[in-house]
C-alpha cells in the first residue's frame, strides 16, 4: 500500500471526480492518501464511504489505486475490530444477498403498492437460483468471511 500511495502528488484531481465526495464533506480520498503519506490513520468511518467505483484511478494521472487501497484499510480495521457502525450497513445487505439474492428488501407497503401499480413488482428470485447462488457464494468464501466478521451468525437467515 505504501509504494501504490506514494505516487500520489495530492494534485486532488480523485476528489474532484469522487461520486462520494460530491456528496459529502465527509469524504475526501485526496486526505485519505495524505493521511497515508504522514503515517497517520485515516478517519475510520471515511474508508467506508468509498463505493469502490474506480472513478478516481481513472482520472489519477498517476494511476494511484485508492479502491485498493481502501479495501486494505477496511480489511486492516476489520482484521483490528474497529469495525464501525457503517460496517453494519454492509452485513445487513451482505446477508440479504445471501439469503434473498437482493440487496435491499422492499421495507414499506406503499413500496410494495407503488411497485404493484408500476409494473415493477418484479417477483423474488426462485428457491432454485437463490439455493444456486448460496452455493457460489459459498464457494468463493462469502459465508465464511460474513462469519468471521459477525462472530459465527449470519442472522439466522443462512
Ligand atoms: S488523483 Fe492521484 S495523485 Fe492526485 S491526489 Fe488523488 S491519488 Fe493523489
Ligand atoms: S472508488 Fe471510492 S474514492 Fe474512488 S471515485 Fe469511487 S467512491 Fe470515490
Amino acid at each position: 500500500m505504501s509504494s501504490e500511495s506514494s505516487r500520489c502528488i495530492q494534485c486532488g484531481s480523485c476528489s474532484s471526480a469522487c461520486v462520494v465526495a460530491r456528496i459529502t464533506r465527509s469524504y475526501n480520498p485526496r486526505r485519505i492518501l495524505y493521511d497515508i503519506k504522514l503515517g497517520r490513520e485515516p478517519e475510520e468511518r471515511a474508508i467506508w464511504l468509498c463505493l469502490r467505483c474506480h472513478t478516481c484511478e481513472s482520472r489519477c494521472p498517476n494511476s494511484v489505486k485508492i479502491p485498493d487501497i481502501i479495501g486494505v484499510l477496511r480489511e486492516e480495521s476489520l482484521e483490528a475490530g474497529r469495525e464501525s457502525k457503517a460496517v453494519e450497513v454492509y452485513l445487513d445487505i451482505s446477508e440479504t444477498i445471501f439469503s434473498e439474492g437482493v440487496t435491499v428488501l422492499p421495507v414499506s407497503g406503499e413500496v410494495k403498492e407503488f411497485k404493484a401499480e408500476s409494473g415493477l413488482d418484479l417477483p423474488f428470485l426462485p428457491q432454485e437460483v437463490r439455493a444456486e447462488l448460496r452455493k457460489i457464494m459459498r464457494s468463493v468464501g462469502f459465508e465464511d468471511r460474513l462469519k468471521k466478521i459477525t462472530g459465527g451468525g449470519l442472522g439466522g437467515r443462512g
